[in-house]
């Protein structure tokens, strides 16, 4: 791991970039909305650590309200429980062995979750947590509508079910729903019809589940496109995870009427390295920081402060930036703020977080968080 990009008490102006840069207000207000509309909505909230790797993260949202984290993988989830979350789902599939025998490790030191599809992985997991001497909660995925994971809704979920639940080291806990695909469809109709029929997928394979006598406590699924829809639907538990940060793409969402946008608040800081005035008066800006340091899987990253300016160029060390003629000059040496297109990837590019705060009337960095699962791909 690289040495934080700041030290506390730093202004602005002395981080080091390419760095990431959080406001811990804006965070801390994205923090508290979701656990409050969640709370409002009699819902669970598992906020999705696969947005923020960072343990000092996972525990504000769990100090909030949250009833633990879900993961996308065994060492995010190692890494959430050696950062003191005490009950973390992995919403994916997990088939080695050797990652099973981790998660059934882990299951004596945590609450443990994670998803299923087939009997295979069923099986192995069953035996990984009866030689750890420990029990594992397992969901059965339903495929909803991404056309990635999962069983086909209905009778093939609930034969899955039917088997975990009668295996030793397993508890049979309900469903994994979740549509991903749903999530950045553009206009809120659209959203909303996606998620109609996960409902009725989801409804569907509740109804196979209750023909064999089996009970769902748990339907997990939702993210941060979609939870407003979710609620009122057969869901218990609501899993967003860009919301704490959120992106470029996730701003480019229309949202229904009386929904606010979750506020930006985490930025790629960057520096001017080069800079010049092109014919025409516009200015081409030349920024430390290209798609090493800002995925661009989502698009390029936008100017924060700049929001006309246009990311012409991302190579793996720069990003060219045109702003138009009537811009303020930009100086040599300024710091600029990029807004990622895709958040996840680009905190994965990163070790530190740079959380920066408003103390005494100055804007100087209070902590820097360790992203704790950065690179944890296995
Ligand atoms: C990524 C993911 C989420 C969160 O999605 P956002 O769009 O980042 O809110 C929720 N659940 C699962 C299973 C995911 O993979």
């Amino acid at each position: 791991m690289s040495l934080p990009p700041a030290r506390l008490g730093d202004p602005v102006e002395a981080i080091d970039t390419p760095a990431l840069i959080v406001d811990h207000a804006a965070m801390a207000r994205n923090i508290a909305r979701m656990a409050r509309e969640a709370a409002d909505a009699g819902i669970s909230l598992r906020p999705h650590a696969k947005t923020h790797k960072c343990a000092a993260v996972a525990r504000a949202q769990v100090a909030a309200g949250a009833i633990g984290v879900a993961c996308q993988k065994t060492a995010e989830a190692e890494a959430m429980v050696a950062g003191g979350i005490a009950d973390v789902l992995v919403t994916n599939q997990v088939v080695a062995p050797a990652k099973l025998t981790r998660l059934a490790a882990l299951a004596r030191v945590a609450r443990i979750g994670l998803c299923l599809d087939a009997a295979g992985p069923a099986r192995a997991a069953s035996a990984a947590a009866v030689a750890a001497g420990s029990t594992l909660d397992v969901l059965v995925e339903v495929d909803v509508g991404q056309g990635r994971c999962g069983t086909a809704p209905g009778a093939p979920a609930a034969e899955l079910a039917a088997l975990a639940a009668g295996l030793p080291g397993l508890r049979f806990r309900g469903l994994q729903a979740y549509n991903g695909a749903a999530q950045h469809l553009r206009s809120p109709a659209e959203r909303a019809a996606a998620v109609a029929r996960s409902a009725d997928a989801t409804r569907a394979t509740l109804d196979a589940l209750a023909d064999r006598g089996l009970e769902a406590p748990v339907v997990g699924g939702a993210g941060t496109g979609t939870y407003t829809l979710e609620t009122p639907g057969p869901w218990t538990e609501i899993q967003p995870g860009s919301y704490v940060f959120m992106d470029a793409d996730y701003a480019r969402n229309g949202l229904a009427a009386g929904v606010a946008p979750y506020e930006q608040a985490l930025w790629v800081l960057a520096t001017v390295i080069s800079r010049r005035d092109l014919a025409d008066g516009r200015q081409h800006l030349v920024l430390d920081a290209g798609h090493k340091a800002a995925a661009i899987d989502s698009g390029p990253p936008r100017l924060a402060d700049h929001p006309t300016a246009e990311v012409a160029q991302m190579s793996d060390e720069h990003a060219v930036a045109i702003l138009a003629p009537d811009v303020a000059a930009v100086a040599l040496g300024e710091r600029l703020r990029l807004v990622p297109g895709h958040i996840d990837p680009t905190v994965n590019l990163h070790d530190h977080l740079v959380v920066l705060a408003e103390t005494a009337g100055a804007r100087t960095v209070v902590s820097t968080w360790p992203i704790e699962a950065r690179g944890a791909v296995r």
